[in-house]
């Protein structure tokens, strides 16, 4: 069964300090939510967890089962079967979604082991099928000239190829319509069970109505402030994070308070001052 323990996990981008003391432990069959407001370092916490080069830590440390994910590569992190499903997905002209994934899904073979291509395609088009994505998908581009919907869509398309064994979904309902979400909401939670440790990093609760989570932790200023069952998540819905942040005496949300210098629109009006 896998675990994934995070620890103090402390990281910085261009010696900015973002995450400042991350705990939090998944197990499969558990499905967490990360809830908080913008700019309160989740995504980065998504990043540093799959190993993003942009990222340093500098204090904590990851475990899957043990082992320690910090010394992997991001390759060897997604073979030791961690998946991260992006807020915002990259665009890859030149190599179609039918070739990445099957390098992907190849990349997680056992030495030894090979492709059943007939196989790969089958669940493919399952796959396309059950997230009513059009069928000329695998031979576009990577994402090229997707809409929103659909490169959330083709997230959850790699996972279910995939079958990671730790999930992390970034805001996969961002930019998802109502019948949309549905169908993503369903795929997911199909896929829940003993097999899968599951964190929802989210900003509202709407697809946690079709995902159910046990465990919910808000996150601000780079840290998990706090962790509660689902009325917590049913309280930030109705009432927002004020009472929280009243709660812990904090008065801005966010890891990084934007430095207040205006914006020139003009740089001439700027030396002009
Ligand atoms: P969230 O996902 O909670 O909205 P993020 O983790 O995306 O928050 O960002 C937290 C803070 O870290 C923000 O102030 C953001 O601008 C900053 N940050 C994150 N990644 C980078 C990066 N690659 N370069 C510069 N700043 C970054
Ligand atoms: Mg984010």
């Amino acid at each position: 069964m896998a675990t994934l323990i995070i620890k103090d996990l402390h990281a910085k981008v261009d010696d900015k300090d973002i995450l400042k003391g991350v705990n939090i432990t998944i197990k499969a069959g558990e499905t967490h939510a990360i809830m908080g407001p913008n700019g309160t370092g989740k995504s980065t916490l998504a990043s540093v967890i799959m190993g993003h080069p942009r990222y340093e830590v500098t204090q904590g440390s990851i475990t899957l089962d043990g082992e320690d994910v910090l010394e992997m590569a991001t390759d060897e992190r997604a073979r030791a079967g961690l998946f991260l499903a992006m807020q915002a997905p990259m665009e890859v002209p030149g190599v179609t979604n039918s070739d990445f994934l099957k390098t992907a899904v190849e990349t997680r073979l056992e030495e030894g082991e090979h492709l059943a291509l007939f196989d790969f395609i089958k669940s493919y088009d399952k796959a396309l099928d059950d997230l009513k994505m059009a069928s000329d998908v695998p031979h576009r581009y990577l994402n090229d000239g997707f809409s929103g919907g659909e490169k959330k869509r083709n997230e959850i398309l790699q996972m279910k190829l995939l079958k990671p064994r730790i999930a992390i979904l970034d805001e996969i309902d961002s930019g998802l319509d109502v019948d949309a979400l549905k169908i993503v909401g369903d795929n997911v939670s199909a896929m829940q069970g003993e097999d899968l440790g599951l964190l929802m990093i989210t900003h509202y609760q709407r697809i946690l109505e079709y995902i159910n989570a046990d465990i919910i932790h808000v996150m601000m200023q780079g840290r998990i402030v706090k962790t509660g069952d689902q009325s917590l998540m049913k309280k930030i819905d109705a009432q927002g994070y004020d009472w929280l942040k009243e709660e812990l005496g904090i008065d801005d949300e966010r890891v990084i308070v934007e430095d207040k210098e205006p914006v020139f629109l003009n740089p001439s009006k700027k030396e002009a001052l």
